[in-house]
């Protein structure tokens, strides 16, 4: 699972590398850019208005038009909803001009959405870390019983996204109704559809 903490792998807008000097030697690994969908601008060429998490607003522009990869069969910018940008990289576009986010030819299949707003996401992130955490024992969402060796008293994953568990019915149906599994569990899906 990512961490969301980690302004290496999701770094903000003013954090992103610049599209005109790439950077050298080049990252290690892939890192994304997380931003609030605010305003669909499209009129032509796929644009959105989108804002990170240091509050910056800014454009994401899909260069190609290729967006097969949001949504399901279609372009779905939804106000909200968190867009991540695998590897986006900052184009300054000279004087009076502000920056964007370009989406280069054959990128834009890459581009996915999180049916959740910049906040949630992150307080999700928070909530997986502790739970898929180095060292942290499994235990129940609802009431924070720990897992036990006993089969018997091992615990209940949900079957919606397979990470989140409890140690019985109860508590299952507490954490889906009460403590909002609800709004969160297709959220950690598309997390864990893109990350793991
Ligand atoms: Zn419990
Ligand atoms: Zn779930």
């Amino acid at each position: 699972m990512p961490i969301f903490a980690d302004p290496a792998l999701f770094p903000s807008f003013h954090e992103l590398p610049s599209s005109s000097t790439p950077p050298s030697p080049a990252p290690p690994a892939d890192w994304f850019l997380l931003a609030q969908i605010k305003e669909d601008m499209t009129i032509t060429k796929p644009t959105v208005i989108v804002r990170d998490r240091s509050g910056a607003d800014f454009a994401v522009t899909f260069e190609d038009g290729d967006h097969r990869g949001l949504g399901h069969g279609g372009i779905r910018f939804r106000k909200g909803h968190t867009l991540v940008v695998p590897r986006a990289t900052r184009t300054d576009r000279g004087e009076g001009k502000q920056a964007i986010v370009r989406v280069p030819p054959g990128e834009g299949a890459n581009v996915r959405i999180l049916p959740a707003g910049l906040d949630q996401v992150f307080e999700i992130g928070a909530v997986l870390d502790g739970i898929e955490g180095a060292g942290k024992g499994k235990k129940c969402a609802a009431c924070g019983k720990e897992e036990e060796e006993e089969v018997e008293h091992q615990l209940m994953r949900c079957t919606g996204c397979g990470v989140v568990a409890y140690c019985s019915k109860a508590c299952q149906v507490r954490g889906w109704s009460e403590l909002g599994h609800k709004a969160n569990c297709k959220v950690i899906r598309s997390i864990k559809e893109i990350w793991s």
